[in-house]
């Protein structure tokens, strides 16, 4: 049983310790203020909302509290994921209380509170030498009850029961309030009642270090007023004290030039994940839309006959190691079983191929071994990382350009097709062109489809919704037939939808798929790489609205 903190919403905001309990948890049991993409480091987990909104309470807190005790008492690893730092309000020392209280074990693992980090990216560091050595955090919404034990109750009371003392308050230099978005009036009034000036700077901040962020700025005198006509709501936090001022230096993150803008990634191959990653370095609000999702391979009796082709011939080459070099340590590298100018090139063109070719692999009980007379080949840079990280194989040939083409065509520069052996394991429906232009060049070929991959059924309901609220600021398109899957989801009404979103595209043929939808390119990449487009995204500024 984990009490972790979640961080404050950006899902790179929690701690090592916290990302790896929640890979190793049964079931995580998690609020609103925790991200939801942090369930992502819990794929095996059963996932409970708890909700807890300041009025739509999904559980009572003793009903949470139970569902703890129950799970833990049913041997599960349980993680309970609290927004921020799980004692920092939030009430994370109750349910650690009510643990304690059953007997149950349980480990905290601390995460960075929200006015720290909020303040952070909105630009305001929380304390600095040239204003002030303190930094107060205080939350706005007090226990209606009385203190539990005699010391706390008989704290010099400000108001009720709180131990709010006003008058000390309103002399501290940096104060952070949680929880205070609809009292932000009343804590303004008190402290200007009890001393602060009104010319204080204050800030607000709302889904702080998130895409969402939004920050209020004015002084303590204007700031319940700004806060309202600027239609902020929890959660937020405000900050008061001179450090607000350090915003205008530092303002970081609201600044980056993508910030505010809301991006749907269309895809269908694994470079679009290295776009949505390009677009979110550069303060995006990415929306991923799959056009095309992998599913297994139903037969593998091509696929295993090609491994275990490669497995028998690595098993000779071992043979060879083993009588010409006794000691197998320090020896000569060992000799090719293959006659000169017969080797293998295995060729993957996708991160999705080398997963699946792995996968079989596992399956098969084969290893790495498999490829030690062969060379290898691949499409892309993200087919390049998996090749490294799954395979633990360094490919000996990317073509400059991440297409097929470019890797035949390389391949006949290199003298290296005629007369050689060609493994491609790649989905079901790969272009031929690969294929065509190495059989032309008297190579080998064998495609081996290694995964299947078929039109996702609908768009995630989140894009749904984002469109319909007239969100989303652009759609990109990195392929002509992510185009045609993703005006088939939208339906026949995908003019409508699409009105005011604004369109980029990665190059030519895509753009004329675009056009032949009745649509236009607002931006179109000027080479065909996810870097140049994302800059192009970038460079066209934010929109008026
Ligand atoms: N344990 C949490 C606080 C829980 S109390 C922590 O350490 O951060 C809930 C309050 O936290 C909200 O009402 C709001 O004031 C603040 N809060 C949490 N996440 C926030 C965010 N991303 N931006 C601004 N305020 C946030």
């Amino acid at each position: 049983m984990a009490l972790v903190g979640a961080g404050p919403g950006d899902p790179g905001l929690i701690t090592v310790r916290g990302a790896e309990l929640l890979a190793q948890a049964d079931v995580v049991i998690y609020d609103y203020l925790a991200s939801p993409r942090l369930l992502t480091h819990a794929p095996q987990a059963e996932h409970v909302f708890v909700g807890k909104q300041a009025s739509r309470h999904s559980m009572t807190q003793d009903q949470i509290n139970a569902l703890l005790i129950e799970r833990a008492r049913q041997g599960k690893r349980v993680v309970r994921l609290k927004g921020g730092d799980p004692f920092v309000f939030g009430r994370g020392g109750e349910e650690a209380e009510a643990l304690a209280a059953a007997g149950i074990r349980f480990t905290v693992v601390p995460g960075i509170t929200a006015a720290i980090a909020g303040a952070a990216y909105a630009g305001i560091p929380v304390t600095h030498r040239d204003f002030n050595s303190s930094f107060t955090l205080i939350t706005g919404h007090e226990k209606e009850e009385a203190y539990k034990d005699e010391q706390s109750r008989s704290r010099p009371p400000g108001e009720g029961s709180s131990d709010l003392d006003w008058s000390v308050i309103a002399k501290l230099p940096c104060v952070a309030f949680y929880m205070g978005v609809k009292s932000l009036p009343r804590i303004a009034g008190k402290l200007i009642e009890n001393g602060m000036s009104a010319s204080t700077p204050a800030a607000t901040i709302q889904w702080g270090t998130t895409t969402r962020q939004r920050t209020c700025v004015a002084t303590l005198g204007t700031i319940a007023d700004a806060v309202a006509s600027a239609g902020i709501t929890a959660p937020a936090i405000t900050i008061v004290g001179q450090v607000v001022t350090m915003r205008e230096k530092l303002n970081w993150f609201e600044t980056r030039p993508l910030f505010g803008q809301t991006i749907v990634v269309t895809r269908s191959r694994d470079q679009a994940s290295e776009l949505a990653r390009r677009l979110e370095e550069l303060g995006a609000r990415v929306m991923e839309a799959p056009t095309i999702e992998v599913v297994p391979q139903t037969n593998f009796e091509k696929v295993d006959a090609a491994l275990h082709s490669l497995s028998l011939r690595e098993r000779a080459g071992v043979r060879g190691l083993a009588s010409t070099d006794a000691t197998g340590i320090g020896g000569p590298p060992h000799p090719n079983p293959l006659p000169e100018g017969e080797g293998t090139w295995i060729v993957f063109t996708s991160a999705n191929g080398v997963r699946a070719a792995r996968e079989r692999m596992r399956a098969l009980k084969l290893d790495a071994r498999l490829f030690s007379d062969s060379k290898v080949a691949v499409v892309g840079d993200a087919t390049a990382r998996a090749v490294r990280e799954l395979l633990c194989i360094e490919p000996d040939l990317i073509p400059g350009r991440a297409v097929a083409e470019a890797l035949a065509d390389e391949l006949i520069a290199r003298n290296e097709v005629s007369g050689r052996q060609f493994i491609l394991f790649r989905a079901e429906i790969a272009r031929q062109v690969l294929v065509e232009k190495l059989s032309a060049a008297d190579g080998i070929v064998q495609d081996i489809a290694v995964y299947e991959t078929r039109p996702v059924a609908a768009l995630a309901p989140e894009l749904v919704d984002a469109l319909e609220r007239r969100e989303v600021n652009w759609v990109t398109f990195t392929s002509s037939s992510t185009l045609t899957n993703f005006v088939a989801l939208l339906g026949d009404s995908y003019h409508q939808k699409l009105a005011g979103v604004k369109i980029a595209s990665i190059g030519p043929v895509t753009t004329d798929a675009i056009r032949a939808a009745g649509l236009e390119p607002t931006v179109i990449a000027e080479t065909a790489d996810v870097a140049v487009l994302a800059n192009a995204i970038a460079a066209h500024g934010t929109p008026a609205s």
